[in-house]
């Protein structure tokens, strides 16, 4: 039997196998190639989305294996998503690089170098809350018992480079705060019903940002609506290639939002950009018409009058990668903060390269994710700014470690952050 009839292509299977014409459309024209933060940091062919691209086509095309050394090249891909903007062939990186992880997952092929048992750690953790609450209540005693103190100033995790990099990016905890209510009356002339993504990382470590997005939704005219019992919505496994787990969580999360709302607004790059791609890995009409009504919070705001007061700030601003490239969001926060009496933008050099946080990515590589948090930062220190705004808690974190392990004094922030502060209520 050919293998059109069996729709195997090379060495994938037919569930979920990277898309041909995907594949051909890359005319290995390297264009793509200095935009790779990867291939910038390594400066390997390999490590570029053109290696990375050569090595899925041969292995479509049967000249290879799906092998660990693919499975290597590809896991060193941040899926930052850098080399589809740069583009001008079209190349669904992203989707090609997904489908292809997906594979190897399931087939068990692994890179030896890759830290697996972080990878399942993290992949456990986040759609679980239970966990996920009893590691925040331990954290916060380490945190506030002071022993944090002395274990970053002793430098007692140093020698364990993992640990240490996974401490480093702990941001000061604030208390559990209350839940948010489950409906927010519009202020002004009604516009709608939002249904609110908490984000598992957002809802955890910076709160706030679902609090402010709530009171700035509201003043735009917007009801909101905040499920209570929000499932995880899959990004990482997404991104892992786990795409049976990543489908059986966007089920759920779809469940959990109903047929109610007219957007769903995120404030997390990766969970906005995830929830966008359900349609397409689901395939089914009910998820592509989820897709349709999910929108960054920024990408609401910008259409709405909200009352700005003056806020005396330098402000700078990183795009994350899943804003900017997965959901191709750009001028939509700039505009906002450019409407803020009194705060000045000054634009950020290679605003749109990784911060090396990609998911999990610190986690598992995290020297490459050191040296691409220190070249941004070297970024941010050119502007001058003293407040770094970014739509996603991941940069958040990634920026701020870096910018606390070099004693530099910037505060790093959301927009809704800055927005929420500027907002002046009746
Ligand atoms: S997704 Fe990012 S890291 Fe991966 S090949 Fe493209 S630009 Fe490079
Ligand atoms: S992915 Fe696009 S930019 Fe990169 S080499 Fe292929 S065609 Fe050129």
């Amino acid at each position: 039997m050919s293998e059109a009839a069996t729709g195997r292509l090379g060495a994938f299977d037919a569930t979920d196998a990277p898309s041909m014409d995907g594949l051909r459309a890359c005319v290995h024209c390297g264009i793509c190639l200095p935009q790779c933060p990867t291939y910038r940091v390594l400066g390997e062919e390999m490590d570029s989305p053109r290696g990375r691209l050569y090595l899925m086509r041969a292995a479509a095309e049967g000249r290879t294996g799906l092998t660990p050394t693919l499975a290597h090249h590809l896991d060193l891909c941040l899926g930052c998503r850098a080399c589809e903007t740069a583009c001008p062939s079209g190349v669904p990186f992203g989707q090609l690089l997904e489908a292809t992880r997906g594979q190897l997952e399931r087939r068990g092929i692994r890179a030896p170098e890759t830290d697996r048992a972080t990878l399942d750690f993290a992949l456990n953790l986040f759609p679980n809350p239970g966990r996920l609450g009893s590691l925040l209540g331990m954290l916060r005693l380490y945190q506030w018992s002071g022993m944090q103190a002395v274990v970053r100033g002793l430098g007692l995790l140093t020698p364990f480079k993992k640990l240490h990099a996974m401490e480093a990016l702990l941001p000061p905890l604030p208390r559990a705060p209350a839940p948010l209510p489950e409906l927010t009356l519009a202020r002004g002339r009604r516009r709608g019903r939002a249904g609110l993504l908490l984000g598992c990382v957002q809802r955890y470590f910076y709160p706030g940002v679902n609090a402010d997005t709530v009171r700035l939704l509201s003043a735009a005219g917007w009801e909101v609506v905040v499920p209570r019992e929000q499932p995880c919505c899959g990004a990482l496994h997404l991104h892992a290639g786990r795409l049976d787990d990543f489908r059986g969580m966007a089920r759920r999360f779809m469940a959990a939002f109903g047929d109610d709302v007219d957007l769903v607004v995120a404030n997390a790059a990766g969970c906005g950009s995830a929830l966008k791609a359900y349609g397409h890995w689901l395939r089914e009409p009910e998820a592509e018409a989820f897709s349709a009504t999910v929108r960054d919070v920024s990408e609401v705001l910008v259409d709405s009058e909200l009352p700005l007061g003056e806020l005396r700030e330098t402000v700078t601003y990183h795009d994350a990668c899943h804003l900017a490239h997965g959901q191709k969001v750009r001028s939509q926060p700039r505009e906002l903060l450019k409407r803020i009496p009194g705060l000045v933008l000054v634009e950020l050099g290679d605003s749109d390269l990784c911060c090396g946080s990609a998911g999990v990515y610190n986690l598992l590589e995290p020297d490459i994710a050191q040296e691409l948090a220190r070249r941004k930062v070297e970024r941010i220190r050119e502007t001058g700014a003293r407040i770094v705004a970014t739509g996603n808690p991941g940069c958040l974190m990634q920026i701020a470690q870096q910018c606390r392990a070099e004693g530099f004094a910037v505060e790093v922030v959301h927009p809704v952050s800055l927005l929420a502060r500027a907002l002046r209520e009746p």
